[in-house]
């Protein structure tokens, strides 16, 4: 096993200062000019010639001295629009925030790609660098395979790493899994629910909007709780509902709007349809009408059973008990599937891929709080393992394949 920790830990101190600076200027979306320029800026001075194949979308390349495969390893670079309030030395200077711990992920990409640098002549074939723009709304990683990120060299498997706090292990153990469902399938849905306005003291007159969006919201329950058999993945939440702004007023309108998550295209299916035919019925039920729309879909992580298998073997030759557990082991901790979501699913659709989880902060060391959490924090203890366990394992894939 190519073992490339060494390397890793002795630049920890310049990931570490990778991941501050990026935390200090998060940014949204498809449009980072202050992280693809700092990005841009490292992979030159080691050596690499960045391109930009779309907006805030970088792809590189090391290696291919020795004939071989292609290797990709993915890291997503966009924050969240929150407003960090723990007081942090490297607190951010925006009005954003990384809360997902997507300057995680940078900081470790580029530490992989020194390392790699320096091994250019033994790597079996070529690794392929992806910073990618907009996975918090799942455009990123489609817009980048649009722009060719997958071909010139054609790439042969992927890998991408999520950062996970509040995991009861060292920080820096990798979190593999034997399913080959990664993270679910999104799909944003917004119902507009037309009645018809009027005065408070008269309802009679009106068709009361919100009397619906209550119904609605109850009734959308069904769909969960009896309409998809128990063992099958899915959620469906409501997450706002708006409507009305005064007490003796009845709107004309109001809304309700949330997420639904699955693994499989057929549930997912068969829930956006009964989700239509819900809103529907309610509506006529109380004599209003809807519209409903969906948006930000992004489908399911598929892990590809071969390459899921040589890199869970990888892992525990390289880190052990110590620093890795297949989460398929210990279904109690309920880290075998996720229910977010990860625009890398588009990457998994066209060639064999896997997600991989790297525990950052146990709770007992205070890492307590979840993701896209105004409070979260990292233990970057962890930054220098993730950037050992990139370089490594697409090495040894590329050796063994
Ligand atoms: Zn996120
Ligand atoms: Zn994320």
């Amino acid at each position: 096993m190519i073992d490339l920790m060494d390397e890793a830990k002795k630049l920890e101190e310049t990931i570490i200062e990778h991941r501050r600076y990026l935390h200090q200027y998060p940014e949204l979306g498809m449009d980072l000019p202050i992280t693809t320029s700092y990005v841009k800026e490292k992979l030159i001075e080691m050596g690499y010639e960045p391109k930009e194949i779309c907006d805030s979308g970088i792809v590189t390349t090391v290696g291919g001295k020795k004939p071989g495969k292609t290797f990709l390893l993915r890291a997503d670079m966009d924050a969240l629009p929150i407003e960090e309030t723990l007081d942090l030395p490297y607190k951010s200077k925006t009005e954003n925030m990384h809360a997902c711990g997507h300057d995680f992920h940078t900081a470790m990409l580029l530490g992989a790609a020194e390392i790699l640098k320096k091994h250019e002549d033994e790597i079996n074939g070529t690794v392929k660098l992806m910073f990618q723009p907009g996975e918090e709304i799942f455009t990123g990683a489609k817009t980048m395979i649009e722009n060719g990120l997958l071909e010139n060299p054609k790439v042969d498997a992927a890998v991408m790493i999520h950062v996970r706090p509040g995991v009861d292990a060292q920080p820096g153990t990798v979190i593999g899994t034997s399913a080959l469902e990664g993270a679910a399938a999104s799909d944003q849905f917004t119902i507009t629910v037309q009645g018809k306005g009027g005065h408070g003291a008269m309802p009679d007159t009106t068709v009361d909007p919100l009397n619906v969006a209550a119904h609605l919201h109850i009734a959308l329950q069904e769909i969960n709780a009896r309409e998809v058999h128990p063992s099958e993945f899915m959620v469906l939440t409501v997450g706002q509902i708006h409507g009305g702004n005064a007490a003796n007023i009845i709107p004309d309108t109001a809304t309700l709007s949330g997420t639904i998550r699955t693994y499989k295209s057929d549930i997912r299916e068969f829930v956006k349809k009964r989700l239509v035919e819900v809103s529907n019925g309610v509506a006529s039920t109380f004599r209003a009408s809807v519209d409903v729309e969906f948006s930000k879909g992004c489908p399911s992580v598929l892990n590809d059973k071969e390459l899921l298998s040589d890199l869970n073997e990888y892992l525990y030759k390289l880190l052990g008990d110590e620093g890795y557990f297949n989460a398929s082991d210990f279904p109690e901790l309920h880290l075998e599937r996720m229910s977010g979501s990860e625009d890398f699913a588009y990457i998994s659709e066209k060639v064999p891929s896997v997600m991989l989880r790297l525990a950052v902060g146990r709770l007992e060391d205070g890492y307590t709080y979840p993701q896209h959490h105004p409070m979260v924090t990292f233990d970057e203890r962890a930054l220098y393992k993730g950037a050992g366990v990139y370089a490594s394992v697409a090495m040894e894939w590329l050796r063994n394949n």
